[in-house]
C-alpha cells in the first residue's frame, strides 16, 4: 500500500510499504478520506520528536473509512461498517481519562502524531482505541470526505461549548483559517450574529461567498468595526482562531459587560507571557475560556449534527487529491490556499 511517512524536518516521502497485520484485538481500517491540518505542516516543517531516517511516521490525524478486518477479540465492530475516528487515545487510568476527557490526558497517544495515522491506504486501529470509543459508526451513506473533517470540527465545538452562546449574540472571530470558518458556522447554527476579521481580503471574500449571513472586516481599525457591527454595544462573544498574542489582547477591550472569550489558537511558547488588560476581565465580569482538542463525546455529537444535515460542512472542502499528490496539498494547505485540503483513496485501491 502506499503510505505518507515523515522522516524529518521538510522530508515526507510517498512509499510502498506492506499493508500492517493485525492481532486477534485489533482492526484494519481502509482509509477513504483523510484531510490535512496546520499540525501536519509544522511537522513536515520542523520535524518531530522521535522521528527520522531509522523511525518514519505515516502522518494523517483527521480520517473516515471503512473497517476491512476484525480482530476475534474486539466486540462490536464488523467488516463493511463505516467509521470515523477520534485520534486521541488517552491512558485510561488518570482522573482526566476516568471523566470522559482522553484529549486531556499527560499520557494520551494520537494517530499521525507519535503512531502510525491514516495517510495510507489503511491504518491499524489498536485495542486501547477500539475498548474506550475512539471510533464511531457512519450512517450506511457515509460522506468520507466530510467525516474526515469531524476531528478539527469537534475542536472548534468543545470551543464553543464554553461560551453559551445565544441567539442574538454578537459574535467576532478573529482568523478565517479552517478553524474559524468552523466556529462561524457553529455560531450561526446557534443564531449569533458573526463578524469574521482576518488580514486576508481574498480569504474572508471565499468565506462570504459560502456564509450568507457573514460580516467581513480586513482592515487596521477592528474597534471600529466591532463598534459599527454591535452599534456600539461590544461583543457578546470573541474567539481567537489564529497564534497571534496581540489578538488575545486586543479583544478584551471590544467585550461587551458580561461576555465571553475563547483563546481557541494556542500562542507559540517563546511569545508567552502575554500581557492582557485583567481589570476588563475583573470590571466587565468577562469569561475568558481556553480549549484544545476535544472529548470524544464532543466528536459524537458533531458527527450527529454533520449526519443529521443540520450542519452542511461540504463548502469546506475545497482541495481534494490522490496519495500521489500528497505533496502539493502540503504546499497548498502551508499557503493557505482554500480551505481543508482531503486525500481521497478511491483513486488508487491496491487490490
Ligand atoms: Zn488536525
Ligand atoms: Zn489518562
Amino acid at each position: 500500500m502506499k503510505a505518507l511517512r515523515l522522516y524529518g524536518p521538510k522530508d515526507i516521502r510517498i512509499e510502498e510499504v506492506p499493508v500492517p497485520a493485525i492481532n486477534e484485538n485489533e482492526i484494519l481500517l481502509k482509509v477513504k478520506a483523510a484531510a490535512f491540518c496546520g499540525t501536519d505542516v509544522r511537522m513536515w516543517q520542523y520535524g518531530y520528536p522521535g522521528v527520522d531516517e531509522s523511525k518514519p511516521l505515516t502522518l494523517g490525524h483527521e480520517f473516515a473509512g471503512v473497517i476491512e478486518k476484525v480482530g476475534h477479540n474486539v466486540p462490536f465492530y464488523q467488516p463493511g461498517m463505516n467509521v470515523a475516528l477520534q485520534p486521541n487515545i488517552g491512558c485510561g487510568l488518570c482522573d482526566r481519562c476516568v471523566a470522559g476527557n482522553f484529549h486531556l490526558c499527560d499520557n494520551y497517544r494520537a494517530f499521525g502524531i507519535n503512531m502510525d495515522g491514516a495517510f495510507a491506504d489503511y491504518v491499524v486501529i489498536p485495542e486501547d482505541a477500539i475498548t474506550r470509543g475512539n471510533i464511531t459508526v457512519l450512517s450506511d451513506t457515509p460522506l468520507f470526505a466530510e467525516s474526515a473533517i469531524i476531528e478539527p470540527l469537534s475542536c472548534a465545538y468543545s470551543g464553543f461549548t464554553k461560551m453559551q452562546v445565544e441567539p442574538g449574540d454578537y459574535a467576532l472571530v478573529v482568523g478565517a483559517g479552517p478553524i474559524g470558518v468552523m466556529h462561524v458556522k457553529l455560531l450561526h447554527l446557534a443564531g449569533a450574529k458573526v463578524l469574521l476579521n482576518d488580514l486576508s481580503e481574498e480569504r474572508l471574500a471565499y468565506c462570504k461567498s459560502i456564509l450568507p449571513y457573514l460580516e467581513t472586516y480586513a482592515g487596521d481599525d477592528l474597534p471600529g468595526a466591532v463598534e459599527a457591527f454591535t452599534s456600539g454595544k461590544g461583543l457578546d462573544i470573541a474567539i481567537t482562531a489564529n497564534p497571534a498574542p496581540s489578538v488575545q489582547a486586543a479583544v478584551l477591550p471590544l467585550m461587551n459587560y458580561g461576555g465571553r472569550v475563547n483563546f481557541f489558537g494556542g500562542i507559540p511558547k517563546e511569545k508567552q507571557p502575554v500581557s492582557i488588560d485583567t481589570n476588563l476581565i475583573h470590571y466587565r465580569e468577562l469569561i475568558v475560556t481556553g480549549s484544545t482538542r476535544s472529548s470524544i463525546a464532543h466528536y459524537r455529537r458533531v458527527v450527529n449534527l454533520v449526519e443529521s444535515g443540520l450542519l452542511d460542512i461540504s463548502d469546506l472542502i475545497t482541495d481534494r487529491y490522490s496519495i500521489e499528490e500528497a505533496e502539493t496539498a502540503i504546499e497548498n494547505a502551508k499557503a493557505a490556499k482554500g480551505i481543508k485540503h482531503i486525500i481521497e483513496f478511491n483513486k488508487c485501491l491496491t487490490r
